[in-house]
């Protein structure tokens, strides 16, 4: 009897995993509670696959040897409850797809900066002439290209907390750590610890020959170390200090200490921000301990362009900079790019609240922003975080009301930043759409 399989929603993890499962010789079913794209639709046609939508049939499911759940699909759906209730073990797209290749997997996580830290690390790989594949919570699935065959030496795999969670052999030979601060608490029962711990997942089954990459100035990363015995090299990088440390800035140089020393100008690094220090950082120890050659690794580090929808400028209208940073769906982020403006700001703000803190960004509010814009279906606990503060505020519901207050507010040489803190989903499709619906409206002011 063939291995059954269940694969629980039918996006780009889950056709991947379904693919790569019919490849193995396993009896293969996806379910998706609801619509399932028509490219995925008929991918899984072309292979053969059975497929459900807008319902889970119980039997069917219940009946798996082993389900593979997509990161989308919270713990708490009642079928999660069911199949762990009858034993049945459920594993990620990763965890699946980490069985059947050799290549080496440098794995990326952390509550912000993972898909740029990802993106700069292929870019410098691929420079540097490597065979390398790009994978996770990207938009590429391992599974799939694992299946297609492809032959990479290397995975740059970002991975997100839902993605951990279900990853329970899979080894990263580099794991990157970029930070903890409090995101999709709504998904873990408004709890930090039961967070947290989903991202330090990223460091099980690292052996003496991985290597450990990480952010040492976070306070939650050291805490949480004391905790574990690491047996993978540390490389700890930081931006405060150079004692103990693989990575850090020092007289405006960027330094990587070991295995041999390397160095280049902080002004030549491509990617600006105190938080693109870090990524920038985190990648090049990355790519250092793989073995790209200095000269490559400077060149690359150089010319990154950067990740659309993060702190992207857009246009300068009327004086004005305007600047997407879609991406920043919770509060951190906002605070980095907030960080890093350099004329008064005009924010927006606002949408799928995810169980937010304002109150760290609320003294930086305070030093960089000459009015607000709130942007969400619903405005209340903006108004009740940020009403006292006496800057201008606007109350819109959509993007062209809200570019066209900002219009309104901006003067000369100010930035408008859409760093949201938010989720998208009350009013767009998703991020993206948020930013594109942004620069399309800014373009044609
Ligand atoms: P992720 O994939 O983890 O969501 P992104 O690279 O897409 O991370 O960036 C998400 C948001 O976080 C963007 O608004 C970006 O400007 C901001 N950001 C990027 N890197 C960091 C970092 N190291 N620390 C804090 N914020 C960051």
């Amino acid at each position: 009897m063939n291995k059954k399989v269940v694969v629980l929603g039918a996006g780009e993890s889950g056709v991947g995993a379904a693919v790569l499962s019919l490849k193995k010789g396993f009896d293969v079913f996806v379910s998706d509670m609801g619509n399932i794209n028509q490219r995925y639709k008929d991918m899984l046609n072309q292979y053969g696959i059975q497929w459900e939508e807008g319902q889970h049939t119980r039997e069917r499911i219940l009946n798996a040897d082993e389900v593979v759940k997509s990161p989308g699909i919270p713990d708490k759906a009642p079928i999660i409850t069911e199949i762990k209730s009858a034993g049945i073990p459920i594993i990620s797209e990763i965890e699946l797809a980490g069985r059947y290749t050799n290549a080496k997997m440098i794995c990326i996580t952390g509550s912000n900066g993972k898909t740029t830290t990802t993106s700069l690390i292929y870019h410098i790989f691929k420079n540097a002439g490597y065979n390398v594949g790009l994978a996770g919570n990207i938009g590429h699935s391992l599974a799939l290209q694992i299946a297609e065959g492809k032959n990479y030496d290397f995975y740059i795999i970002e991975l997100s907390s839902f993605q951990l969670d279900n990853m329970y052999n899979f080894r990263a030979n580099i794991a990157i750590l970029l930070n903890i601060t409090p995101d999709h608490l709504d998904r873990y029962n408004y709890n930090m610890q039961d967070y947290t711990d989903s991202k330090m997942r990223i460091l099980q089954n690292q052996t003496e020959e991985d290597a450990f990459v990480y952010w040492a100035d976070d306070p939650i990363i050291k805490e949480e170390l004391k905790k574990y015995g690491i047996k993978a090299q540390k490389c700890p990088f930081s931006i405060l200090e150079k004692n103990g440390m693989i990575g850090y800035i020092e007289d405006k140089q960027y330094v990587i200490e070991k295995p041999t020393p390397f160095n280049m100008e902080q002004e030549a690094l491509s990617l600006t921000g105190k938080h693109n220090l870090y990524n920038s950082l985190a990648a090049g120890i990355a790519a250092h301990i793989s073995g790209v050659k200095d000269e490559s690794l400077r060149k690359s580090l150089s010319s990154f362009e950067g990740v659309e929808h993060r702190l992207e400028k857009v246009a300068r209208v009327g004086g004005v900079q305007y600047i997407n940073d879609s991406k920043a769906t919770n509060v951190d982020a906002c605070w980095y790019a907030l960080d890093s403006m350099t004329s008064p700001t005009i924010l927006i703000v606002g949408g799928l609240d995810k169980g937010n803190d304002y109150s760290a960004i609320i003294p930086l509010i305070k030093e960089k922003c000459a009015g607000l814009v709130f942007l969400g279906a619903d405005n209340t606990k903006l108004h009740a975080a940020f009403g006292g503060l006496g800057l201008p505020i606007a109350e819109t519901h959509c993007m062209k009301d809200c570019v066209e207050a900002c219009r309104r507010m901006a003067k000369p040489g100010y930035n408008v930043l859409l760093s949201p803190c938010c989720a998208s989903f009350d009013l767009f499709k998703n991020m993206e759409d948020r930013g594109e619906q942004f620069k399309d409206i800014v373009r044609n002011l």
